[in-house]
């Protein structure tokens, strides 16, 4: 096992890995811009190392700068998080060549999994379905066309590179594909350093559901059941549960099934979400996550699994130990995303926290690194914390929550609680009736 590992991340799940760490015995390293010198993982780790100004391209993404801070304190392994340098592929193929142990998958497979055309082919041949569309990259207007012809309209097209729910353009109609085309090579060229781009068949009330995974990389793979997280705006999730309200045990049966042999197929290592639309009772792949997601805490609620310290276990080289037998899953869980950003406009809203008062309770969990005193600063993303709970059943789970929300206080600041508050009126949500535009129509009701 590793005995000092660097977090290269921050906020809240920086926090959730140091607790991994914590319980494991292993010593923790946090790393920090100079505008994150008071956040709680700095100030909870057993060492930390600041590592550049607060852009986070001079720090949380600078490969020098935290290959150092590992020299520095003589960390034996990093683990990523989510975001920043989580799936970047050379970033863990360089720490290997300094001894450090990458937590999370090969740079190999990293690299499949990050060009999203690789990526479809790759799952399609170990007999994943996927969303019907180009075999590789399009770059010709008038091939486009033919293949959007063949499919049927609406297409989207989307950056093989692309990323957080940007570079994609739904195209209607025959003649708006190569005006759309043309944008969306450009803006993935600007945005992601690659211009190709693909297309697939638009899929008009899909609910978004995922498949958490395990590989060990020596032959053993599991799934962990399915998230359901179609409740997103600009693509971005908001709101996921576990399970989802749209299966039944079968469905699940079979979906995981099927992702858990082909991880153990292609001999993955670590953990990862396979990414599906679900519509009329099919699954469509879109994409493969090769890393801890934001929403992973509602599988660990309803699995008693710890997926953090199953991906450090991973790392260190030790079997899964268990079968797909072995994993069940009890209960209901829902995770909120407690943004810094207004309820209704989204502005976001940094700045001092005056006063903040965390639920709690049996089934109640809240992952954030927030504190009364605390400034949010400006230059990360808005996510400040997570609020989880589980009930026996989702109608215990929903009640709950409401309860929870209702507790919750972080004065200050505008956040995103109210607009739970608001979506638990709603009788869609209520019954788990909802697809991915759900949440888009009910936000522009009220504009
Ligand atoms: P990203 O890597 O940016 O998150 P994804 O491929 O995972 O991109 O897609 C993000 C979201 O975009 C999906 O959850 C869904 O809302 C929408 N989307 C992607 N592909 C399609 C499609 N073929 N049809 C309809 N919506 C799609």
């Amino acid at each position: 096992m590793f005995e000092k590992v660097l977090i290269a991340n921050r906020g809240e799940i920086a926090l959730r890995v140091l607790r991994a760490c914590n319980e494991l015995g292993i010593a923790t390293v946090a790393v920090h811009s100079t505008a994150d010198e008071n956040a709680m993982h700095v100030r909870l780790a057993d060492e930390s190392v600041c590592i550049g100004p607060p852009p986070a391209t001079d720090s949380y993404l600078s490969i020098p700068a935290i290959l150092s801070a590992c020299e520095i304190t003589g960390a034996d392994a990093v683990h990523p998080g989510y975001g920043f340098l989580s799936e970047n592929a050379q970033f863990s193929d360089i720490l290997k060549e300094h001894g450090v142990t990458f937590i999370g998958p090969s740079g190999d497979d990293i690299r499949i999994m990050g060009d999203k055309i690789a990526a479809k082919q790759t799952v399609d041949r170990l007999g994943i379905p996927v969303v019907p569309g180009s075999p590789g990259a399009v770059e010709d207007p008038q091939e486009a066309i033919k293949i959007a012809n063949d499919i049927g309209f609406p297409v989207i097209i989307k950056a093989a590179a692309g990323g957080g729910g940007r570079g994609m353009r739904v195209v209607e109609k025959r003649e708006d594909m190569e005006v759309s085309l043309q944008m969306t090579q450009t803006e993935a060229k600007t945005a992601f350093g690659d211009g190709s781009v693909y297309i697939e068949k638009y899929l008009g009330k899909p609910r978004h559901i995922e498949i958490q995974v395990l590989g060990d990389g020596q032959g053993g793979g599991v799934h962990l059941g399915e998230r359901d997280c179609s409740l997103q705006r600009r693509h971005q999730k908001v709101w996921e549960e576990a399970r989802s309200p749209a299966l039944n045990d079968d469905q699940r049966a079979k979906i995981g099934a099927t992702c858990a042999k082909a991880i153990a197929d292609m001999n993955y290592s670590g953990a990862g979400t396979i990414e599906f639309l679900y519509e009329n009772g099919e699954f469509y792949f879109i994409e493969m996550n090769t890393r801890l997601q934001v929403e992973h805490p509602i599988t660990e609620m309803i699995t008693g699994i710890d997926l953090v310290q199953e991906q450090i276990r991973i790392a260190a080289g030790a079997k899964l130990g268990y079968t797909q037998d072995d994993i069940s899953f009890n209960g209901h869980a829902i995770e909120c995303r407690i943004n810094a950003e207004n309820a209704r406009t989204f502005m976001p809203s940094p700045g001092l926290v005056e006063n903040v008062h965390v639920p709690g309770g049996l089934g109640v969990r809240v992952d954030s690194g927030i504190y009364s005193g605390y400034s949010i600063p400006p230059y990360y993303d808005s996510l400040i914390g997570k609020l989880i709970v589980f009930g026996n059943t989702r109608n215990d789970c929903l009640m709950r929550l409401r309860r929870a929300l209702d507790e919750y206080v972080i004065q200050g600041i505008d956040t995103t609680i109210p607009l739970f508050q608001d979506l638990l009126k709603e009788k869609d949500i209520m019954d788990g009736n909802y697809d991915i535009h759900w949440l888009e129509k009910y936000l522009a009701k009220d504009a």
